[in-house]
Formats: structure tokens, C-alpha cells, sequence
């Protein structure tokens, strides 16, 4: 059946004032599975006023308060698992897994937040001054502009969340038009039934048409003290130019063309079962996903032979069949671009080992491309579909100049037996994270995280995400006259 879902603003479930529906599409089905309220910046205006006013009773509410509600938000959480993952499948097409995994995750996010309300308290600093108490106080920033995405729902609507909530800010969450219910609106849901008040957490949904203006009305707000911002380079960077215009410290996690680097020693079994997993995990579609598998000539040729056999195997299609590990992508429209990237490349010289077929609708299967060259959009674009390309190197050196070899610099991987040959080859490469002897996909709620270059900057997860989001304050306490020189 379809659902019906509003705005939500100062705790209540309100209509767009425009009084503007979006349909919110199955990718898989095509159906509408949900009508959501369709904002605009006069709705985020509103969700302004209403964060504003919850700011400052949420700053001064105890830490351990914050703490009950964050944990009492990851028993919600869990205790909907099943529920959540249906709703990803219908909204994004995800299979059960990625929404359990998601489920999972997120709930840590939760719990890790947490543990952290007590972190921004600050520190005690040494003082020249005579009779001076000098202190550094970690404090709430205000109300938070926060944007997410649709590739990880759960995860990136509760990550974009959780710190700013746990370091006492209120926040105005805009999801993804493909994602309005699972990553914003049944995040609010869980967090105001684990006892959240009132306007703390806010939703403005909208249709792609209005997401700028919606976007320009928070940032330009001087009451929106910070932006979180999960999604695609290219309107990250307008995000970004709009949070510096105004001043406004702003975290931006954005795309990647990420790497796994297979040195000559590598275990092959183990190298080709990551591969698989790094490139085609919720079908391509992760900011982490593998793009890019660049390995050294003496195992270069059976490495893609072998994924190419794996991949070959990975059943395609309905999302709500529990055999699928490859389901549709986000929109019909984004397969068809991945289906091009790939004809493009073979055009230009490249080879498909497996998949290369056009889509059916929005199903790829999954794919890998050999003979790819620099130049090729393949290898410069990020291509966000269950596709890898594998090229082959000479040497270390060689693996490190082709890695480095976009504007990107998100994550990467560097699979070999050597940890130390592993080590030194990870340290060459720009990016914000790296891992030795595994594949680029990995989040952790208490690592920093985040990109470099194209990718963007800041990070969340644990201390790094409080920092962000809270304002360090000098104060001194001075308990006898100061002697001034007039
Ligand atoms: P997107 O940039 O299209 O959308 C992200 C957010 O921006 C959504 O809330 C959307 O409504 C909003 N938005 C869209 N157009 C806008 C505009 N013109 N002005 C203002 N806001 C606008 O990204 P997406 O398609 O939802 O997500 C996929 C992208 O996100 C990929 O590039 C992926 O790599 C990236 N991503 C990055 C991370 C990370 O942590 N680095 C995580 C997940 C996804």
C-alpha cells in the first residue's frame, strides 16, 4: 500500500505549505511506493525557527540524558531491523543484507554518539597568568544544516545526525529525494519515539526542482552554524561554495574512484573474493565501492579471469529475492549511464570480461572491463554500478602512480601477504583512509572518516565527528587583580 509521509517540523507531521506531493518510486518495480510532502525553502525556513527554538533547552540538557536517548534510539533502531530493510529495498532497491548490515551500523553510530556526549568537554590549559584558571570548553554550535543520501540510507541519515545531536546542537535534516523515508523521515520516527523533544531533529523533504533553494535557505540562515554534507562531488561543491560564503564550517563527504592495489604476492582467492565484494556490494553503489582494481603483472591476468568467472555468478535482479546479490540501481536513468560508460570504454579499445549487457530497466549485472586507458571517462568518472575495471602494473611504483592518478581521494586497498611492502605502498597513496591487505569498504563508527581532494574534507566518526560540530571556546577565570601596565 502506499504510504503517505509529511514534512516533520517542531515534532509534528505537517504538509509542505505549498501543499506540493513528490511520489517516492520503487526502483525496482517502478511503482510509487510512497507519497511524501514536497517542501521548499519556505518549510526549511520553518524547520529553522523550529531547531533555533529547541537549541538552547537541547544544549543544556545533562549529557547523561543525551546519552539514555542516543542508546535508547539503538534499541529502536533494532528493534525495527526487519521493517527498515523492507523500506530500503522498496525506496532504493537494497537487498536484505545491505538494509540488516545498515540496521546494524547505524545502531552503532547510535551508541558510539553516545559515548562521546561527554567528550566535548574540554580541557584545562597552562596559564602564564598569576591567579588565572585558563580553560578550553568544547560547546554546542547551534543548529546543524545536515544533508544525506540515498546509497546508504540508515546509516548516512543517523551518521549525518548523531554527532551533531550528541554535542547538544539541533539539527534540520534534507534527505535525498530518492530516500525521503529511510533517510530522514523513519530516523526522526526512531529518535522522537526514543524520547527526542520537539524540534531538535527536523525534515524537510523536496523534490530535486527545489533542493538548491531548500539548500541556499538553510546555509543562508545565520542561525544554521554548521553543514554535514553526504553526497555527490558535483553538488558538494556548491554546498561547499554556499557554507563558505556565509562562513559556515562545513563537513563534506563526497564521491570516489577508489582503488585496490594487488601487489605480485597477493593470495589470489583472497584477493579476487575482495575485489568482488569491494566493486559490487550494494551493486557498486557505495562511496567506498572499488572502481578501480589496478594489480601487478604476474597476477593481473588470472586475478580478472577469475573475478570476471565470480562476478559472472552473482545473481542479478529482484531485490526482494533473498538469492539476489546484485539488485537495480537507484533509477533506471543510472543504470542506463553505467550501461554507457562501459559501451563508451569498449568502444575505445577497452574488453568486458563479464556482465556488459544493457540494462534491463535499472538492473546491471556485474561487470569487469580490461584494456582501459587513462583518458577514458571509465577510469576519470565515478562510475556508481557493479562495475571494476582492472589494469595492470609493473611495480609498486607503477600501482601507486595509476591509484593516484585521479582527483579523487577517498579510500583504497592494498592487498599483498607483505604487510610492510603493504604499509609502505598505502602511505604513497592520497587518500583519507587506506587498508592493508583489504578492500576499500569499510566504516567503523569510531574511525575518522572522509576524503581528501575531490572527495571532500572534514571527517566523522568518534571524536573527529564531535569536533566538527561543536564550537571550542577560550574562558578564563581570573581570581586576583591583574596588574595592567595603565
Ligand atoms: P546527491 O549529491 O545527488 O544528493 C545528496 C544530497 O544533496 C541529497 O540530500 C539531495 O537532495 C541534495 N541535493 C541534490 N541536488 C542538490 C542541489 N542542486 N542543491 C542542493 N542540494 C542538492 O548525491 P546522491 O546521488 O544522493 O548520493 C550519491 C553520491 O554520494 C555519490 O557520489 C557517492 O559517492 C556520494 N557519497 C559519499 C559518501 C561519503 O561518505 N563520502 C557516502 C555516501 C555517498
Amino acid at each position: 500500500m502506499t504510504q503517505e509521509r509529511e514534512l516533520f517540523i517542531g515534532g509534528e507531521h505537517v504538509p509542505a505549505l505549498s501543499g506540493e506531493r513528490m511520489p517516492d518510486w520503487d526502483p525496482y518495480s517502478g511503482e510509487t511506493m510512497a507519497t511524501v510532502a514536497a517542501g521548499g525553502p519556505k518549510d526549511a525556513a520553518c524547520a529553522v525557527d523550529a531547531a533555533a527554538a529547541a537549541f538552547g533547552p537541547w544544549a543544556s540538557t545533562a549529557p547523561a540524558a543525551r546519552r539514555r536517548l542516543l542508546l535508547a534510539a539503538a534499541e529502536g533502531l533494532e528493534a525495527r531491523a526487519k521493517e527498515a530493510a523492507d523500506l530500503m529495498t522498496a525506496e532504493t532497491g537494497a537487498i536484505g543484507p545491505w538494509g540488516h548490515f545498515n540496521v546494524a551500523l547505524a545502531a552503532e553510530m547510535f551508541r558510539e554518539a553516545a559515548s562521546l556526549v561527554t567528550a566535548p568537554a574540554g580541557e584545562v590549559l597552562s596559564t602564564s597568568v598569576p591567579g588565572a584558571l585558563s580553560v578550553a570548553l568544547r560547546q554546542p554550535a547551534g543548529v546543524v544544516a545536515a544533508f544525506s543520501p540515498w546509497n546508504a540510507p540508515i546509516i548516512l541519515g543517523v551518521r549525518a545526525v548523531a554527532a551533531p545531536l550528541a554535542a547538544g546542537n539541533t539539527v534540520v535534516l534534507k534527505p535525498s529525494e530518492h530516500a525521503p523515508i529511510t533517510a530522514g523521515l523513519f530516523i526522526a520516527e526512531v529518535l522522537a519515539d526514543a524520547g527526542l523533544p520537539a524540534g531538535v531533529l527536523n525534515v524537510v523533504t523536496s523534490q530535486p526542482k527545489d533542493a538548491p533553494g531548500v539548500a541556499e535557505a538553510l546555509i543562508s540562515d545565520e542561525r544554521v552554524r554548521r553543514v554535514s554534507f553526504t553526497g555527490s562531488t558535483r553538488v558538494g561543491r556548491t554546498i561547499g561554495e554556499l557554507a563558505a560564503r556565509h562562513l559556515t564550517p562545513a563537513v563534506l563527504e563526497l564521491g570516489g574512484k577508489n582503488a585496490l592495489v594487488v601487489l605480485e604476492d597477493a593470495d589470489l582467492d583472497y584477493a579476487v573474493n575482495a575485489a568482488a565484494f569491494g566493486a559490487y556490494m550494494n551493486s557498486g553503489q557505495i562511496c567506498m565501492s572499488a572502481d578501480r582494481v589496478i594489480a601487478q603483472r604476474a597476477v593481473a591476468g588470472e586475478l580478472a579471469e577469475r573475478l570476471a568467472a565470480k562476478a559472472a555468478k552473482l545473481p542479478a535482479g529482484d531485490p526482494r529475492d533473498p538469492g539476489t546479490l546484485i539488485g537495480p540501481l537507484i533509477t533506471p536513468g543510472a543504470a542506463q549511464r553505467v550501461g554507457e560508460l562501459v559501451e563508451e570504454a569498449v568502444r575505445e579499445g577497452a574488453k568486458v570480461l563479464a556482465g556488459g549487457a544493457p540494462p534491463e530497466r535499472s538492473v546491471l549485472q556485474a561487470c569487469v572491463v580490461t584494456g582501459v586507458a587513462p583518458g577514458m571517462r571509465i577510469e576519470k568518472e565515478e562510475i556508481f554500478g557493479p562495475v571494476c575495471t582492472v589494469t595492470t602494473v609493473e611495480d609498486d611504483e607503477e600501482a601507486v602512480k595509476v591509484a593516484n592518478s585521479t582527483s579523487y581521494g577517498l579510500t583504497a586497498g592494498v592487498v599483498t601477504e607483505d604487510l610492510r611492502r603493504g604499509f609502505a605502498v598505502a602511505q604513497k597513496l592520497r587518500t583519507g583512509i587506506v587498508h592493508v591487505n583489504d578492500q576499500p569498504v569499510d566504516d567503523e563508527p569510531q574511525a575518522p572518516f572522509g576524503g581528501t581532494g575531490d572527495s571532500g574534507y572534514g571527517r566523522f566518526g568518534g571524536r573527529a565527528g564531535i569536533e566538527a560540530f561543536s564550537e571550542t571556546r577560550w574562558v578564563t577565570l581570573q581570581s586576583s587583580h591583574r596588574a595592567f601596565p595603565f
